[in-house]
């Protein structure tokens, strides 16, 4: 899978819409300081399921809404859309029926987010799953922040080993690891209630 376009609209400074063109290789954004170059990079991780406020150096996730400026008034909305190119097929099945897929994340003010992927609506999990698994997404270490790399220097060894399970592409088995323990102890615990039960009829 390759990231073949970002559209951002009402996203943080993106207030007008706009679109990304990613071609084949390297690309780089150049502009001066608050032009918006970090707002990309934050609106990638977004659309991909981030959902921590201060990962998009802000208090809550509104915070991504364009706030207004001087000559123009704020926005209800914010929407990031990643079109991905999947001709190789490789997304995981439930996104593998077409050659293009196009992720959808759109917030509104006091309504919160909401994700579609080629126009049908998917739930958050979905889309981080899906970007798990192809070694991407959100806290992916191909995405790297100012000032991560003193971070990582810095990082405790677990903090460095779930970077590495990153790339690796192994974090959505742990998701899903931790998912059926939940699921486990919650049948254990039906499985008790059903024993007491069985001994007060005995
Ligand atoms: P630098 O080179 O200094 O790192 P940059 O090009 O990476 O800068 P960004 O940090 O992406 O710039 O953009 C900062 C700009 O985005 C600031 O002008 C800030 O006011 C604006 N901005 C951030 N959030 C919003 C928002 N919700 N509404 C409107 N503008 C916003």
């Amino acid at each position: 899978m390759r990231f073949t376009r970002l559209r951002l609209n009402g996203f943080k400074s993106f207030v007008d819409p706009t679109d990304l063109v990613i071609h084949d290789g390297l690309t780089g954004v150049v502009g001066p300081n608050g032009c918006g170059k970090s707002n990309l990079l934050e609106a990638l991780r977004w659309v991909m399921g981030e959902n921590r406020p201060t990962a998009m150096r802000g208090a809550g996730m509104e915070d991504v809404i364009f706030a207004g400026a001087a000559t123009r008034p704020a926005r209800n909305f914010a929407e990031v859309a990643l079109v991905l190119d999947n001709a190789d097929r490789l997304a995981p099945s439930g996104f593998n029926d077409a050659d293009t897929i196009e992720i959808v994340r759109r917030i509104t003010r006091d309504a919160g987010s909401a994700y579609k992927a080629n126009s049908k609506d998917v739930r958050a999990r979905d889309i981080q799953m899906l970007f798990a698994d192809a070694s991407t997404g959100a806290h992916s270490p191909a995405l790297v922040r100012q000032g991560q790399i003193s971070e990582l220097i810095n990082a405790k060894p677990r903090a460095r080993r779930r970077i590495l399970e990153e790339a690796a592409g192994i974090s959505g088995l742990y998701q899903r690891r931790h998912e059926a323990e939940l699921r486990l102890a919650a049948t254990e615990q039906n499985l008790a209630r059903v024993e007491d039960v069985l001994d007060q009829l005995a």
